[in-house]
């Protein structure tokens, strides 16, 4: 069903918003369309389209107001797009910050911010980003290209859906397209950190014809982040331990039988487990691991994200025959002391973690294996001082490379709070002496070319 144009436009000059809802709703219901992760009913796409297409006046504060009860962000969002259209700018920016108020994650309002920032229509036409070609992260009840915050955009159902459908569906094709013709419309250009250095013109001018994708049968990178259960309860991420249970466990087998094993398969996938939880705090993700040594997938690499506490010697023996397929390992600490550590990372032992990272650093060496070993830290206002002595700490302990990311809301901090621990947001009143400390790592990092580093959104 394409957009009854003529339909909405009657609609929107009788300015009646309960009709208009109706219909966005009917629209919604009976059509197959990509949908934002964070709202229930996501109209924004559709109403953007017809918007885009119409010349009719009207008041979008009530045409849109019943909208309001899908989601405010959505709603702002929508009334901040009238006046970009109208060229209207000033208005448009309040309302697009207003929506990131009161969702600071909603991706059309800080894609159409950025627009107004760099005052034009297309994001970037000389690069083409590979993620939608390369990447599929797989969910409890969704999929996605890349990470939720910078693509908040399902492709599928993993439990209802085989991982080929996934991957080859209209969904991930939209997405596709997008990138091929340079809007990148479903991406968030505030934390991709790709895409801001696209925009920002540090990317190589390329020819778009030196970079066009190919979809490959399995995607080259598989992300499993439908198990959250964690040893650990992260203030940025949880308020307590999770653990999964039974009946997710029965979910999970589900999804490997369908959508992991298929995609894996004979395939040179590299499978990354995982950013969602920890993979040896995880039943399943243990047994998967387990399954992961068969022949059939001698093919593929892995990817282990871990906070490191349960991965003692004694565990990493038992994983013997996988070594060979490990490509990464990367271990989130997100400090350099133990005291910033019991705050953040809560209730993880930093001896422990100490053991265990010179353990794993040692092993690697030992058995002459190409692991490439990554140390995180996701930067907040607490443990921003502590940015180069964790360099100095990975440089110790014989890592290859110090990842700084982004804090991102999860849902765990009110706007006010996440504006306060956000040092990375410009207007954040640590911003300042956060560039001073990149700089200062930077420079710190010419010294130790064995140690590189790298900074995501900021
Ligand atoms: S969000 Fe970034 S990495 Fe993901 S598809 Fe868009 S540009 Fe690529």
């Amino acid at each position: 069903m394409k957009i009854n144009h003529c339909e909405m436009t009657h609609l929107a000059k009788t300015s009646n918003a309960i009709s208009f809802s109706r219909y966005v709703q009917n629209y919604i219901e009976n059509n197959d369309y990509l949908s934002h992760k964070l709202i229930q009913y996501d109209c924004f796409d559709i109403v953007r389209i017809w918007m885009s297409k119409s010349n009719v006046q009207f008041n979008p504060e009530e045409l849109f107001e019943h909208l309001k009860v899908w989601s405010e962000a959505q709603y702002l969002a929508l009334c901040g797009l009238y006046y970009f259209y109208e060229d209207k700018n000033i208005m448009a920016q309040e309302f697009f910050e207003k929506s990131l108020h009161k969702h600071n994650t909603y991706q059309p309002s800080h894609y159409y911010l950025k627009l107004i920032e760099i005052n034009k229509k297309e994001l970037s036409l000389r690069w083409q980003c590979p993620k939608p070609y390369q990447a599929l992260d797989i969910q409890q009840k969704s999929a996605g290209v890349c990470c939720t915050s910078w693509v908040p955009y399902s492709v599928g159902d993993p439990s209802q859906q085989k991982g080929e459908e996934l991957w080859h569906g209209q969904k991930i094709k939209k997405i596709r397209d997008s990138v091929k013709i340079g809007n990148y419309q479903y991406c968030n250009p505030s934390y991709c950190p790709h895409l801001k250095n696209a925009i920002e013109m540090e990317v190589e001018p390329k020819k778009i014809i030196e970079t066009q994708h190919k979809v490959t049968q399995s995607p080259s990178y598989l992300q499993l982040s439908y198990d959250r259960s964690c040893n650990l309860k992260c203030p940025s991420c949880r308020k307590g331990l999770i653990q999964a249970s039974k009946k997710e466990q029965i979910l999970f087998e589900i999804i490997q039988s369908s959508c992991i094993e298929p995609l894996l398969k004979n395939s040179n996938t590299l499978v990354s487990i995982t950013y969602s939880g920890d993979p040896f705090a995880s039943t399943h993700y243990r047994q998967l691991l387990h399954t992961l040594k068969r022949e059939e997938y001698n093919n593929i690499g892995i990817l282990i994200a871990t906070n490191g506490i349960n991965l003692t010697p004694a565990v990493w023996k038992t994983y013997s025959e996988l070594w060979r397929k490990l490509k990464i390992i990367t271990i989130s600490v997100d400090a350099a002391s133990k005291e910033t550590y019991r705050k953040v990372r809560p209730p993880g032992n930093w001896e422990s973690l100490m053991q265990n990272l010179q353990y794993l650093s040692n092993w690697r060496d030992s058995e002459m294996l190409s692991t490439k070993l990554i140390l995180n830290f996701c930067v907040q206002k607490i443990n921003l001082r502590e940015m180069v002595s964790f360099y100095e700490l990975a440089d110790e302990v014989g890592f290859d490379q110090v990842y700084y990311q982004r804090l991102l809301n999860w849902g765990m901090y009110t706007s006010e709070e996440y504006q306060s621990l956000d040092v990375a947001n410009p207007l954040n009143i640590n911003n300042n002496e956060l560039i001073d400390i990149v700089q200062e790592i930077k420079i710190r990092s010419l010294k130790s070319p064995q140690l590189s580093v790298r900074f995501g959104a900021f």
